[in-house]
């Protein structure tokens, strides 16, 4: 059993509920350590075309300050600390500051932006795209998504393809190719230089690529880079808590992996799953 999801926001961003209430969830899903990773502030120039940066930097502070308030107690679930640190190329100095602005437990690096397209935030870019110019874009996000893992700033990589989130099936023609893979197992061997963990993510089975983060492809070569895993929910909700983690935990181990890591104390901690 999968016991602890890493990767959860709240309603200071845009998530539907308080800190309080994503706690409770852990707790009646049996977790033993849930950790809070709201995302980190954006510059202007980053912008989705549903925001949420105004709700954020208001509530920035009372995050921190509920967060920090629910480690003092010892109850059946640890409660970790951390944040999801959008990683921009041409912003460094930025992303530096964001992650290290407060004591974080841990910290999850997350490629949604190339430039300033927040790619993730629908699908009409990618349905005016043909399959070259998709292609260009998976190859542009994993070369990002190497130089983020390359910086050392992160413990935990997200929702390692979350390039596919629209165009699963041209992501999958372009992931078989061989050029493809080297420059996936490229980023996975920098990740796991790094000491860094890969994470699987049950958000994908929600989203319109409706697979697993990541895809099967790209678990074969984590495993036979031998890289360390992480479990995830990416709950927005305190209904997602735990998301189909039986359904990850089985993923996983038909890949060989058979622990997961958290970190924590300023190391890592694994357990079987
Ligand atoms: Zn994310
Ligand atoms: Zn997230």
């Amino acid at each position: 059993m999968i016991r602890f999801d890493l990767h959860n926001h709240t309603f200071y961003s845009h998530g539907a509920n308080s800190v309080a209430d994503m706690y409770k969830a852990a707790l009646a899903k049996g977790l033993s350590v849930f950790g809070f990773s709201e995302h980190s502030p954006r510059p202007e120039r980053y912008t989705y075309p549903t925001e949420y940066r105004a709700r954020l930097n208001a509530h920035l502070a009372d995050y921190v300050r509920e967060v920090q308030e629910l480690q003092k107690n010892q109850g059946p679930c640890r409660v970790l600390f951390g944040m999801e640190i959008d990683w921009f190329e041409d912003d460094q100095d930025f992303v530096r500051k964001a992650a290290t602005q407060f004591p974080f437990d841990y910290l999850l690096g997350s490629t949604h932006f190339l430039g300033t397209w927040g790619f993730d935030a629908g699908p009409e870019p990618w349905e005016a795209m043909d399959e070259n110019a998709r292609f260009a874009a998976y190859t542009a996000y994993f070369t990002t998504w190497k130089k983020m893992l390359a910086t050392g700033l992160f413990n935990i990589a997200s929702h390692p393809d979350l390039i596919k989130i629209f165009t699963r099936d041209s992501f999958h023609l372009w992931i078989v190719r061989e050029e493809s893979q080297r420059l996936v197992r490229d980023a996975l061997e920098v990740l796991k230089a790094m000491d860094m963990a890969m994470e699987i993510s049950s958000a994908g089975l929600r989203k319109p690529c409706r697979e697993i983060y990541p895809c099967p492809m790209i678990m074969r070569l984590a495993s036979e880079v031998d890289v360390r895993i992480s479990f995830a929910s990416d709950a927005h909700t305190d209904g997602d808590v735990a998301y189909a983690f039986p359904v990850l935990a089985s993923y996983a181990k038909a890949f060989g992996f058979t622990r997961a890591s958290y970190f924590a104390d300023r190391r890592w901690h694994s357990e079987e799953f």
